[in-house]
């Protein structure tokens, strides 16, 4: 049987993180660490079917926090990793629209995030419309708007500089599937496809979408499963100038839509009643798009009335079912067993925080900067939601 100190199971942006903080602290320099993912195309990873928003319009501090982070990474890229170093962030802002009667919360999320250092703004509707004249505004109450440090970036890429600057400090990363988790009072080892069992003193579970089914080979519960999402990509031959250069806007109905290059990405997180099979990624619903998606766009965006779909594609979030947050932390009673998931669609933006913190539960048995204790599996455990209001 081979040895590890850290097993982490997940190569998608969350466990690549993990590796990259875990092995960057020198004084540790010798742990052996080794990153199993099952995939090395990661075609079904998250990480690589992400629309890759970055924002700071969250209702809990630790998500802003967390996103923070991720952005101050992005802006030190050049300096952490090489010169050449991109992951194609887009500084343009997210707009977040609010019906008349839901502007109280709204202004409530912006005085959360602006006190937490967010440049969040609250615009009212002529505000919007002096600003946007894209958007139709009737029937909106306010917006929020995050004039700098929000946009999106290409997650893959982000996940390839960890991963690879991971390995480049000595951590072993193998093509491989965990199919086993041998654990009583602590993980002991874990069996993989090939043929070897690998001892381990930790554990973390990175496997996004399926971190619900790998904790359960340890016979742990974990209200963690893959749901599908769709990403329509349209094209608006009239879209003005201004609109392409626009932020990502969430209509009150929860329809999203961006710019992406000459033409624009869209779509809507079913409602619970109409959460679609969780398989096949090949298969898109483009009814969907006809039914649910388009009218809300044409409304709010008048200019959207013609648009015609040129491409779509599909993903799982790594849906929490208790409360659309993340799980970050080791198991109560199986205390080397971490957890690093469950972050139901804003993981892209948030695994690089996720990872340091897990990097500083194991190597310092506390977090040493932002404090994500609120994330730890004792509210699974209790069925104690810390919901997050801003789920898109
Ligand atoms: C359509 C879509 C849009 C999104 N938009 C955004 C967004 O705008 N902003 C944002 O922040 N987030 C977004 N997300 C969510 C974000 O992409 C995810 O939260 C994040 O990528 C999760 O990363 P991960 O590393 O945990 O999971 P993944 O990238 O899924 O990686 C998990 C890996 O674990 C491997 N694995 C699983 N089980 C095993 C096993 N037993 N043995 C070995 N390997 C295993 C899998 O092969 C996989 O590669 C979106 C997701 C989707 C699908």
């Amino acid at each position: 049987m081979e040895n590890a100190d850290v097993v982490i199971v997940g190569g998608g942006i969350v466990g690549s993180a993990v590796a990259y903080f875990l092995s960057g602290d020198s004084a540790l320099a010798d742990r052996r660490i080794v990153l199993v993912e099952r995939d090395p195309s990661y075609a079904q990873a998250s990480t690589a079917r992400s629309a890759g928003g970055l924002r700071q319009q969250f209702s809990t501090p630790e998500n802003i926090a967390m996103s923070q982070f991720t952005l101050s990474l992005i802006r030190a890229l050049t300096t952490t990793f090489s010169p050449e170093a991109d992951v194609g962030f887009r500084e343009q802002g997210y707009l977040i629209l609010a019906a008349e009667d839901s502007v109280k919360l709204l202004s409530e999320n912006v005085a959360l995030q602006r006190l937490h250092g967010a440049n969040t703004v609250l615009l009212d509707a002529t505000k919007l419309s002096g600003r946007f004249p894209w958007l139709a505004t009737e029937d909106v109450g306010a917006g929020a708007f995050g004039a700098s440090g929000e946009g999106w970036f290409d997650p893959p890429s982000l996940a390839s500089l960890l991963r690879n600057a991971a390995r480049a400090r000595g951590v072993l990363l193998l093509h491989d599937e965990v199919t086993r988790i041998d654990a009583s009072t602590r993980v002991e080892a874990v069996q993989l496809a090939s043929g070897p069992r690998l001892a381990c003193q930790a554990f973390v579970d990175a496997a996004g979408p399926w971190a619900g089914e790998l904790a359960a080979l340890a016979g742990l519960a974990l209200p963690v499963e893959p749901r599908k999402r769709f990403v329509y990509v349209i094209d608006c031959r009239e879209a003005p100038e201004a609109l392409r250069h626009g932020p990502l806007t969430v209509d009150p109905s929860g329809v999203w839509f961006r710019p992406e290059g000459r033409l624009f990405l869209c779509g809507k997180s079913p409602e619970e009643e109409e959460e679609p099979p969780a398989v096949d990624l090949d298969q898109i619903d483009y009814d969907f798009f006809d039914s649910n998606v388009w009218p809300r766009l044409a409304a709010r965006v008048p200019v959207f009335e013609s648009v015609k779909v040129v491409n779509a594609w599909t993903g799982f979030y790594d849906y929490n079912t208790l409360d659309q947050n993340a799980v970050i932390g080791p198991h109560p009673d199986l205390a080397n067993f971490y957890f690093a998931c469950g972050f139901s669609g804003h993981g892209a933006q948030q695994g690089a925080a996720a990872g340091r913190a897990i990097a500083e539960l194991i190597t310092y048995d506390a977090f040493c900067t932002i404090d994500l204790s609120r994330f730890g599996y004792a509210r699974i455990a209790e069925g104690r939601p810390l919901p997050e209001q801003n789920v898109i």
